[in-house]
């Protein structure tokens, strides 16, 4: 994919689903409709050369269905990716509910969106995202065994995102030993964008190591409530990207580096849980590069939560959780000494390593 769409225009010029830029070989999208209970939901099956498709769902109130498809088709690719980094034996896939989570989400939506689960036998298994809870997820399971991320007393491994949050937490460690020769995070000035589910443990970490926190989001309840618990400093400007910070962590939405906001980043930095944090991978990642702005590859460090919702498949506890987890700090040190002494962007180098391991089974299969 050498290019991204940063414009609807562009998208309503190409062919609709298989000309998507995003669309990147997908084996199978799913659009699904119940005209009883709204649910209106596309599952974007990328590929299941490793395993079965595994990813989260999103409920989102996107602007039009072009968007919702585009997001659907990038956040499964980054999840073929993800898993193959992480060397767990899953596919990618993802899919999103198009709505609002607060008015319009419903048990009879959910438990009917599990039908559509259901209905794939297994080749995508499904997962909390933006806009989902546990109980989301213990209300789908109602009606399929193809979820993940149900709680702990239905025999689920909970909620990913603390472990989400401690893998962010090791990578922008490993990416400060990188740049600053230590990975001691006090005192620098670490700017958090979404202090929603991973963005406050996030923060629980780095307050805890003594660093200088800034908190952004939407919602101002949860910035009180996260300023109050942690001592974190919330934002006040009115463009969070211009601000001087050493560290730069998205943790709400993607592609929050882009056209607009690249040239004004003064981070040495970027760190964090969102997916798809660049707009266009190749030209944004490229541009961080020359900057000499080091770029943690957002789907090598926020997959502590796969790791999670994995051990529900696999049946390992919560010591191996935690050590996988931490091993994200191993391989983003190991990723960007690679992309160093390749020349090539820290994004490219993190995904050779995970489409080599998507090419070298693919060959086991057909040998
Ligand atoms: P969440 O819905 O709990 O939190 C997202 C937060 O971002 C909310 O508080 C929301 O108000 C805020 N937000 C939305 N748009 C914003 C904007 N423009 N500016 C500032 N704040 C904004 O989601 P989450 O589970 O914490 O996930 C955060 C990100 O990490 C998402 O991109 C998600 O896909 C990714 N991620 C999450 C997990 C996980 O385990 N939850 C795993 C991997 C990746």
């Amino acid at each position: 994919m050498s290019q991204e769409f940063d414009s609807l225009d562009k998208l309503i010029h190409q062919d609709p689903v298989f000309g998507q830029v995003s669309f990147d070989d997908h084996e199978q999208i799913v659009f699904c409709n119940d005209k009883d209970t709204g649910l209106k939901a596309i599952i974007g099956i990328h590929n299941t050369v490793l395993g079965p498709a595994l990813g989260g769902t999103r409920m989102w109130h996107y602007e039009n269905e072009w968007a919702a498809l585009n997001d659907v088709l990038r956040l499964s690719r980054g999840m073929t990716f993800k898993s193959a980094i992480t060397g767990l034996n899953l596919g990618g896939g993802k899919a999103v509910i198009i709505g609002d989570a607060k008015t319009q989400k419903t048990p009879e939506l959910m438990r009917r969106f599990g039908e559509f689960v259901h209905s794939l036998s297994g080749r995508y298994i499904t997962a909390e995202d933006v806009g989902m809870t546990t109980e989301d997820m213990d209300t789908v399971r109602e009606v399929t065994p193809y979820v993940t991320g149900i709680s702990q007393d239905k025999g689920g491994a909970g909620n990913p995102s603390p472990i989400t949050a401690y893998g962010v937490f090791m990578g922008m460690k490993a990416a400060a030993h990188f740049k600053y020769g230590s990975d001691v995070l006090e005192d620098k000035k670490i700017y958090v964008e979404g202090i929603g589910n991973v963005g406050e443990t996030l923060v629980e970490y780095l307050t805890q190591e003594g660093a200088e926190v800034v908190i952004a989001d939407l919602n101002q309840e949860r910035l009180e409530e996260v300023r109050d618990k942690y001592g974190a400093t919330i934002y006040g400007g009115n463009d969070l990207y211009s601000e001087n910070m050493d560290i730069y962590a998205p943790c709400a939405l993607g592609a929050t580096i882009n056209d607009h906001t690249i040239h004004k980043l003064k981070a040495s930095i970027i760190a964090g849980a969102a997916n798809n944090q660049l707009a266009d991978e190749v030209k944004h990642g490229a541009l961080l590069q020359k900057r000499g702005i080091v770029y943690a590859p957002d789907f090598l460090i926020n997959a502590g939560g796969i790791i999670n919702v994995y051990a529900e498949l696999e049946g390992y506890d919560r010591t191996e959780i935690m050590r996988k987890t931490e091993n994200i700090y191993t391989t983003t040190i190991e990723i960007l000494n690679r992309a160093k002494e390749s020349g090539v962007t820290t994004h490219k180098a993190a995904l050779e390593i995970a489409q080599a391991r998507i090419a070298a089974r693919k060959h086991e299969h057909q040998g």
